[in-house]
């Protein structure tokens, strides 16, 4: 079959995808790299150490305060911003070549970094929520991944986050995984398909 459902742009589009944790973004995201091979995830840069089982190049570029600074004064970020006390910044290098290749470029962000990206460039916003705060305090309190303190930190930060959702092109509520993502893929067709 020649004709495809995505990945038929001569260049590609950015989607930024901002969830607060425990949405199931990460879940989502491997969901739609399994089912189109002309999306790729930007692997971010950050000053923040690596948790066990995360590797170099594929969860982040771990890198260190000065480097962090020496690359955002040469310009290679996209856009760049500081969460929960470390730097996390998208490279300007891998998003535009992927771009140049057709390739559509998933930025998984967070929305101090959205909003930046929002003046400069034509990209396709999505914020995906968990059905809400108390769910989502139940779902990290069961992942058992963070401390209650940092729990209720990132709860806090969520709230926050939620807030700007209005701001965003879509809003996807992920209260079941199927819907979830019958919904996202949808987004994603449709706005290839849009005429520009
Ligand atoms: P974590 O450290 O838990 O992987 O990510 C913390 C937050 O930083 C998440 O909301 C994630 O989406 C966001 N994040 C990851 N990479 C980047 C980036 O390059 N830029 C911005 N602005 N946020 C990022």
């Amino acid at each position: 079959m020649s004709a495809k459902i995505l990945g038929g742009l001569k260049k590609g589009l950015i989607f930024v995808i901002s969830a607060p944790a425990g949405t199931g973004k990460t879940t989502l995201v491997r969901m739609l790299q399994k089912e189109f091979s002309c999306l790729v995830e930007s692997v971010s840069y950050t000053t923040r150490k690596p948790r066990p089982g995360e590797r170099e190049g594929v969860d982040y570029y771990f890198i260190s305060e000065a480097e962090f600074a020496q690359k955002l004064q040469e310009g290679d970020f996209v856009e760049h911003a500081k969460v929960f006390d470390h730097d996390y910044g998208t490279s300007r290098s891998f998003v535009e070549s992927q771009l140049q290749n057709g390739k559509h470029v998933l930025l998984v962000i967070d929305t101090q970094g959205a909003i930046q990206l929002k003046d400069h460039y034509n990209a396709i916003f999505i914020f995906i929520s968990p059905p809400s705060i108390s769910e989502l305090r139940s779902r990290l309190y069961t992942r058992k991944t963070d401390t209650d303190q940092s729990i209720e930190h990132r709860l806090s930060w969520a709230e926050k986050e939620m807030a700007l959702a209005p701001r965003y092109d879509y809003h996807v509520v992920n209260e079941d995984l199927y819907t979830a993502y019958t919904v996202l893929r949808s987004i994603l067709i449709a706005e290839e398909h849009r005429n520009r």
